[in-house]
């Protein structure tokens, strides 16, 4: 029966990170990653940023062949046994293992009709599928206006593609976007040509002949209507991976739950990334985060604590994106539930927002104002309570000696 030091299920960005944090701690343990894309880990921002401006898809890839890797790609684990320690997979195979590493994702939410034209854009397949519709076809449909879809829909629009945005909120980002700021980005990005058909959501899609029909229904009058596209990508969010803990019986509750060490309720069963629930000191409360700096920060820990660190994980993960000439950082809770307070130098162009719940700040966002993520959490950390108006002007902050 195999056995490793290390194994490691997933080939996200998180479980790359935790080779690394492994291997920083010791050189010689044995690791083994199960994941289930054909593909070895890779970087997840750039399929809907970079490589749509130009950088090369050879860039994407994490490197990690040094660190001994034995890689089980397009394997999925079927089950765990936490008390013998030992994981099966899909061929019947048992491994077993010393520490085990949950980094398991998410599973692109799906539309409740099957067809396998939607592209539910989450992994590098996903986007060589679309860079091959891209080449080919000229008008795609996206469906969904959070991270994904508002990302997909500027990088095809600034690769020449008509692009039809289905939104079933008011504006684009609408979850963390104040409404004044999202209809901003409303118009910026139907003057960047992008159509955008807002409060409608998707009740069909037709293959037709060459092209496709969707059909789409208003969310205030539910007067329906069709249009024709030759593509569909959909980011309509993802859910969490959790069956196999919970099948393992660790505890999961809106994700798998750790304490601040990373470490499952099971000993030497750890988790990270997308999937892992964990306490935040500065947000009091535990969170589950689906971004970039958390799946790199978090797996490293975890990896690092694998190999017998014993280090706090009190990371409050930021995230950013790019939409066309506007880019952002974010750090905290973005939630147009709380007050907010803007601080505009140019309004829609420049400044920051203040995100406040019982008069403490719980999240920031940066709005084309750079390298001030650190200052960011440093205010989230503060207990308050916070006077308005000195927010205003708060941040930027000089760079700190
Ligand atoms: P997302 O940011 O959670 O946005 C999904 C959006 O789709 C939400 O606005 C949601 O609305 C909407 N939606 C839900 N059901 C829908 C339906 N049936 N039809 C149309 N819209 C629907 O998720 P995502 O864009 O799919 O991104 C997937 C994951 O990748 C997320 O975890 C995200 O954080 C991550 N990601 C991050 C970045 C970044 O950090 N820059 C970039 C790309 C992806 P409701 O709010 O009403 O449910």
């Amino acid at each position: 029966m195999p056995h490793y030091n290390y194994l490691i299920i997933g080939g996200g960005m998180t479980a790359a990170a935790a080779v690394n944090g492994i291997r920083e701690v010791d050189a010689n343990g044995s690791i083994g990653l199960f994941s289930m894309e054909p593909d070895p880990p890779y970087d997840r921002p750039p399929l809907s940023k970079g490589l749509w401006k130009g950088t090369a898809l050879e860039t994407i890839w994490r490197q990690f062949e040094k660190h001994g890797v034995e890689l089980h790609l397009g394997c999925r684990v079927q089950s765990i046994n936490p008390h013998q320690k030992q994981v099966i997979d899909d061929n019947g195979t048992s491994h077993t293992f010393d520490k085990l590493l949950l980094a398991t994702g998410g599973t692109p939410r799906r539309l409740p009709f099957g067809t396998e034209q939607i592209i539910y854009f989450r992994t590098v397949e996903d986007y060589r599928r679309l860079r091959a519709l891209a080449e080919n076809h000229q008008r795609v449909c996206v469906i969904g206006g959070g991270f994904i879809g508002s990302e997909v829909a500027a990088a095809l629009a600034m690769n020449g593609k008509q692009v039809v945005m289905v939104i079933p909120e008011p504006t684009i980002g609408s979850r963390i976007f104040p409404n004044d700021l999202g209809l901003f980005l409303n118009d910026y990005f139907r003057q960047k040509g992008v159509e955008l058909l807002m409060q409608e959501k998707v009740v069909k899609v037709e293959g037709r002949a060459e092209s496709i029909v969707v059909k789409i229904s208003s969310m205030e009058t539910s007067r329906e209507r069709e249009i024709v596209v030759d593509g569909i990508v959909a980011g309509i969010g993802i859910q969490p991976n959790v069956e196999l803990a919970q099948a393992a019986g660790l505890k999961v509750e809106h994700g798998i739950v750790v304490d601040e060490f990373l470490r499952t309720s099971y000993p030497d069963i750890y988790s990270a990334g997308d999937a892992a629930a964990f306490y935040n000191p500065s947000l009091g409360k535990r969170i589950r985060v689906e971004h970039e700096d958390n799946a790199n920060s978090m797996g490293r820990l975890a990896g690092r604590n694998m190999a017998e660190e014993d280090e706090l994980y009190h990371h409050l993960p930021s995230f950013y994106s790019d939409l066309f000439e506007l880019g952002y950082e974010a750090v905290g809770e973005l939630s147009t539930q709380h007050e907010i307070i803007a601080d505009w130098k140019k309004p829609n162009q420049e400044g920051v927002i203040y995100y406040l719940e019982n008069n403490r700040v719980r999240g920031v966002l940066l709005w084309n104002v750079w390298s001030q993520v650190d200052a960011a959490r440093s205010l989230i950390a503060e207990v308050g309570p916070f006077d308005r108006q000195k927010l205003k002007g708060y941040l930027p902050r000089p760079p700190s000696k």
